[in-house]
């Protein structure tokens, strides 16, 4: 079987968390009802939607600077499953949740399937759930967390239902299209519309560095229409396309664009297995709903 060329998952990487921490000064950002075309926040900030229907949502999608480790991990690093200290990722994480404001956080350590876990009773402590990539919820006050180093993020809420998701989207999960299963689970479990969704792409590999040599073992063929250049893949439109065919309205729909090896400001695989040995950090996307009544 093909691997990719220095593909972040090369080894099922892409699973762990990194929690970065936002650098000083935090600020939250109020958006209003229909500003979800600013949707994506940087490392700084995280942003608030609403409150819609006595629901208020939060988001954000945190880079690696402001946590507390050394390099490789340098330095808001939130995955224990890649090397750093234990107590510099508990740090950080403390970090993650005093800016975004949610006492308690559901993660997973993610596998690159497409298992979902769904939460619909109160969180009392963190929890992280072994071996699912998807987070559903319909809990206040629980931050669902994602962790990344290339993968994406793809952040759902549907403000009508109060019901949350954070999904972790590499390549395998673009080719077992995760980004359907769960929308169809909170369509079939909690009475989603997709067309009431709102949804975000985080800041992920983009198509100037999606290079995928063997993508001829490792991609169907339906993914061709997204080859932007010889062996290099556009996931966000992709993300994008799989986003509408399930039902979500394009104009709801916000990706960051921003690419993940390109920019410094984020943990990568890639470049980390170009620099040297693959070994990094994880960053983390955060998304939560309180209640404002
Ligand atoms: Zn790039």
């Amino acid at each position: 079987m093909g691997m990719f060329a220095a593909s972040e998952h090369s080894h099922f990487f892409c699973f762990n968390f990194s929690l970065f921490f936002i650098a000083e000064p935090v600020q939250w950002c109020e958006d209003g009802q229909n500003s979800m075309d600013k949707i994506y926040c940087s490392h700084d900030k995280m942003r608030s939607y609403g409150p819609w229907r006595q629901t208020s949502y939060r988001y954000g999608f945190f880079d690696r600077h402001g946590g507390n480790g050394i390099a490789p991990y340098d330095s808001m690093n939130v995955s224990y499953g890649v090397g750093d200290a234990e107590e510099t990722v508990s740090a950080n994480r403390r970090r993650v949740e005093e800016i975004s404001g949610f006492p308690v956080f559901l993660s997973a350590k993610q596998v690159h399937g497409n298992e979902i876990y769904c939460l619909t009773k109160p969180l009392t402590a963190s929890l992280e759930i072994e071996g699912v990539d998807a987070l559903i919820t319909d809990q206040d006050g629980v931050g669902l967390m994602i962790q990344q180093a290339d993968c994406q993020a793809v952040l759902l809420f549907d403000s009508s239902k109060k019901i949350i998701a954070a999904i972790h989207c590499g390549w395998r999960g673009s080719v077992a299209n995760i980004v359907a299963r769960v929308i169809c689970r909170m369509k079939d479990g909690f009475g989603v519309a997709p067309v009431q969704l709102q949804a975000l792409i985080s800041p992920s590999l983009g198509p100037c560095c999606a290079e995928f040599i063997n993508y001829q073992n490792e991609l169907p063929a339906e993914f061709a229409p997204f080859m932007a250049r010889p062996d290099h893949f556009d996931f966000w439109q992709l993300s994008k396309s799989q986003l509408i065919a399930a039902g979500v309205r394009e104009t709801k729909i916000s990706m960051a664009a921003t690419c993940t090896c390109c920019s410094k400001d984020y943990f990568s695989y890639r470049r980390a297995c170009h620099l040297s040995n693959g070994v990094t950090g994880r960053n983390c996307s955060i998304i939560g709903m309180e209640n404002v009544d």
